[in-house]
């Protein structure tokens, strides 16, 4: 189907041929290479003064177990919640019809190939990030508790809807920073380069997008007490979110946006538009900023009952 039938305008990112012709690995490196080379140079002169001045620094000591932990740790949460995702909907599931898929082109391989090697880089940027956290926790600037049975007290469930809700607010408005016309040139476009996105997509992004995403949990602590169990909960929900909103398949039901108060909670249509119209649906865990803002594409509920009412007519390319 040619988008001239589709009812959603799409404005795609432009990808000039000399771009295309110089395949995955070159633009890859120009974007990531100059901020790892930059991050290796600093951690490499502290290591360097360290040594000098005889310092014997916790950081330079724990940094490198604290990296590989932090790494490590995301990459298992990388591998399975994209990697799951990617095997039932795209392997398994696919042909059985189950679920209403969005787009009615797949991504293809290339799209996927740089999907996971944008988001590999970014879990290097989450895991400096970890050390940030280790070391506002050394200096007392950052706040954790770690006593009693957190789950039985009121102060951890409402530090956990707090930690969804301010990075829900967080993510909007960097989100909506990041389309301005320089932040996007520079840096966002990294991550709309994918037009239908799989959950391979959930950390593709630009080595300064990987830190602004990141940085919002040490931010939290400068002010408000966190669980370690807190921070867990919140990180299965983003990147449950994040799969979910990069998978290219609606797993809500038809009647979802009819009522108070699902359409307050985003679809996965609703971040699906966003890689397709790039100027709507900033969005992450809820719809209200995009409702108060009005910033939710005048198709979105449309989009979205005629994907899961398997209308093809909704399907762009
Ligand atoms: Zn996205
Ligand atoms: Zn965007």
């Amino acid at each position: 189907m040619s988008e001239a039938t589709s009812p959603i305008k799409v404005e795609r990112a432009k990808t000039s041929p000399s771009r295309k012709k110089r395949g995955l690995i070159v633009p890859y490196l120009q974007t990531v290479l100059p901020w790892f080379i930059g991050l290796t140079v600093v951690c490499g002169a502290v290591v360097a003064v360290d040594w000098v001045f005889d310092l014997k620094l916790p950081v330079v000591k724990r940094g490198p177990v604290i990296f590989g932990v932090v790494y490590m740790t995301n990459l298992i949460r990388y591998l399975l919640f994209a990697g799951g995702a990617f095997f039932a909907f795209y392997v398994v599931l696919r042909r059985t019809g189950w679920f209403a898929q969005i787009q009615k082109s797949l991504a293809s391989w290339a799209d996927i190939r740089r999907e996971v090697m944008y988001s590999l880089t970014s879990l290097a940027i989450f895991a400096m990030v970890g050390i940030i956290v280790y070391l506002g926790k050394l200096a007392g600037v950052l706040h954790f508790y770690y006593d009693g049975i957190p789950t039985s007290q009121p102060y951890f469930w409402f530090s956990v809807l707090a930690m969804i809700l301010i990075h829900d607010a967080w993510f909007y408005w960097t989100h909506r920073l990041l389309h301005t016309k320089f932040l996007y040139a520079k840096v966002h476009r990294i991550h709309h380069q994918s037009h239908n996105p799989t959950p391979w997509a959930a950390f593709a992004f630009h080595p300064v997008e990987a830190f602004v995403q990141a940085i919002i949990l040490p931010i939290v602590a400068l002010f408000m007490p966190l669980h370690p169990f807190t921070i867990v909960i919140w990180m299965l929900y983003m990147t449950g979110m994040n799969v979910f909103g990069h998978l290219g398949f609606e797993l809500f039901p038809k009647n979802f946006l009819r009522y108070w108060p699902f359409y307050w909670h985003n679809t996965g249509v609703h971040h699906n538009m966003h890689h397709r119209c790039v100027n709507y649906n900033f969005g992450l865990y809820f719809n209200y900023w995009d409702l108060l803002f009005k910033t939710n594409h005048p198709d979105y509920q449309a989009e979205f009952e005629r994907v899961t009412s398997r209308d093809d007519k909704s399907m762009t390319e």
